[in-house]
């Protein structure tokens, strides 16, 4: 992973290790219509020059549907698989979806080199091996193939909507309340994969991202770096524990419907993390409301034993079992 400002200049050394023996073979550049830019200079003219310029580049372009979004559903994914077969490796240049597609493709290719050139700090998704795919309209986080490597140039981050780049702290927001839904279905039995340490991964970074996301707005390289930094993480938390559960919890079931809804009615919801960030507030309250509920039982629990101690006592209470403790 090459994360940082002038990581870019990195791409043509990052693909040739992967990709060693060309043979004349193209490359091949996934890309969507979204105009990437990088310090005012068009990125994907960029990127084909450092990958040997445009008679070495095959180039990839995913249509968007109405609004220009791209959407990661069969008929695209088998698309972009037969125009990469043959080439020497695959270099996606997108934010989350692209990836997502980029990563498909590379699984259907039998493992095809994948390079991710991430444009945005919008999810966590860059760096696991799911792909989220539109499955007849529903929403499936499917096992498809780890990127090989990413690229995530400050300067190009800072290139991209504002907002697209806050949304990846709303998806970040998740890890607030996704590690206890997760917890809770390991101690209902409906999960066996609960594991502190890869909680621990990412939740230690919570009050950086929170600092980061104040200083995005200002063009900061540094914020773009750290948040970059997270959702990195973030996306190989889930992909080591083999699940979205470190990630994602009820927060991303209600945002996925959200979305399908907005989709089926032709419409566009606002960005993923964006509605992430929102019912991750949501999610909050409701844990809130839980801890409030254990602790108002445990409180009815001591003033019982405190009436039976006081009984017991000849009406004495006992100074240690205060109400609350
Ligand atoms: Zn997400």
């Amino acid at each position: 992973m090459k994360i940082g400002s002038g990581t870019l200049e990195e791409l043509p050394a990052v693909a040739g290790s992967l990709m060693p023996k060309r043979r004349g073979r193209p490359m091949a550049l996934l890309t969507d219509r979204v105009v990437k830019r990088r310090a005012g200079s068009d990125l994907l003219a960029l990127v084909e020059e450092l990958l040997g310029g445009p008679a070495r580049v095959r180039v990839i372009v995913v249509e968007g549907g109405e609004g220009g979004r791209v959407h990661a559903d069969a008929p695209t994914i088998e698309r972009v698989t037969a125009e990469a077969n043959g080439s020497a490796g695959l270099v996606t240049v997108g934010s989350g979806t692209l990836a997502d597609i980029g990563k498909a493709a590379s699984d259907a290719l039998s493992g095809l080199p994948h390079v991710v050139v991430q444009t945005a700090t919008s999810v966590n998704g860059f760096t696991d091996d799911q792909s989220v795919l539109l499955v007849k309209g529903v929403k499936r986080t499917t096992h498809t193939r780890w990127p090989d490597a990413l690229v995530a140039d400050a300067e190009v981050l800072l290139g991209a909507p504002l907002a697209l780049n806050l949304a990846g702290v709303g998806d970040l927001a998740a890890m607030f309340t996704a590690p206890a839904d997760w917890e809770l279905a390991h101690a209902l039995g409906m999960a066996d994969s609960f594991s502190a340490t890869v909680v621990d991964m990412v939740r230690g970074h919570g009050a950086d991202v929170l600092a980061a996301a104040g200083s995005l707005a200002r063009g900061d390289p540094a914020a773009a770096t750290t948040l970059a930094e997270v959702l990195a993480l973030s996306g190989i938390s889930m992909g080591v524990a083999g699940t979205t559960a470190p990630a994602s919890g009820m927060e991303h079931t209600v945002s996925h419907l959200i979305e399908m809804s907005m989709n089926r009615r032709g419409r566009e919801a606002a960005y993923h993390g964006a509605t992430v960030g929102v019912t991750s507030i949501i999610a909050a309250r409701l844990w809130s409301k839980v801890r409030w509920k254990r602790g108002s039982e445990t409180r009815s629990r001591h003033s019982t034993l405190r009436a039976r101690w006081a009984r017991s006592a000849g009406g004495s209470t006992p100074r240690s079992c205060s109400a609350g403790r």
